[in-house]
């Protein structure tokens, strides 16, 4: 699952960040208001974590322009604003939940949890290939019934191949999906990654579930 932080404080940014990573999510911060609309509107994240007073753009105007544009991710609002006038403004906007600054982590993390389950109808929880389980909401992976331990961005990386099975993913794809936008996209860490999850989730010498396809990146098939 892929989040999108919109803070421009960069320590809360970072904490965030943090806390949501270490949960298996997948996350992405913008700074300002403007980038924030930008990566918004690509349409490619599960959840966005929105900010209400940002620099050049505030959030309530990044809402209305991205429920105008028909994307409907769910939004939480964190905001230091806690007057019942922003939080109806907030909602009537299009947010989906509102939380105030300072807030606990755990209930940050109990509230991710509900909205991705409110609006995991259209995305399917569980994925599968032959015998490999993926499990996008307890974070459980299986082969044949038996639990496979990946750290986060392995299992982010597999969810990812998963989600886009029968597709060739390339390396820049991944890079992208699991790193910041800015990474260097001249780094092996991909196949560094790949190679671990290989690893883990080949029970015995066999047919290897991520293909790599030469010169054009990853594949896991599945018919
Ligand atoms: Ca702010």
């Amino acid at each position: 699952m892929k989040i999108l932080v919109v803070e421009d404080e960069k320590k809360v940014a970072s904490f965030i960040k943090k806390g949501l990573e270490e949960e298996y999510y997948t996350v992405d911060v913008a700074y300002d208001g403007k980038e924030g609309l930008r990566l918004a509107l690509s349409d490619e994240y599960d959840l966005i974590v929105l900010d209400l007073m940002l620099p050049f753009k505030d959030g309530i105007s990044i809402l209305r322009e991205i429920r105008n544009e028909k994307i409907s991710t769910p939004v939480l609002i964190l905001t230091a604003r806690s007057s019942v006038t922003d939080k109806v403004t907030g909602l009537d906007a299009g947010a989906d939940d509102y939380l105030a600054k300072p807030f606990s982590f755990e209930e940050f993390l109990a509230r991710v949890r509900a909205l991705l389950r409110r609006h995991s109808n259209e995305k399917k929880n569980i994925l599968r290939a032959g015998d490999l389980i993926l499990d996008t909401q307890t974070h459980k992976v299986f082969r044949n019934n038996i639990e496979i331990i990946l750290t986060p961005k392995e299992f982010a990386i597999l969810e990812y191949l998963m989600r886009n099975k029968n597709k060739v993913v390339s390396r820049i794809k991944l890079i992208e999906h699991i790193y910041e936008y800015n990474f260097d996209p001249g780094t092996n860490i991909i196949d560094v990654y790949i190679n671990k999850i290989r690893n883990k989730i080949n029970l015995s010498k066999g047919e290897q579930i991520i293909k790599t396809i030469k010169g054009a990146g990853y594949l896991i098939q599945d018919d």
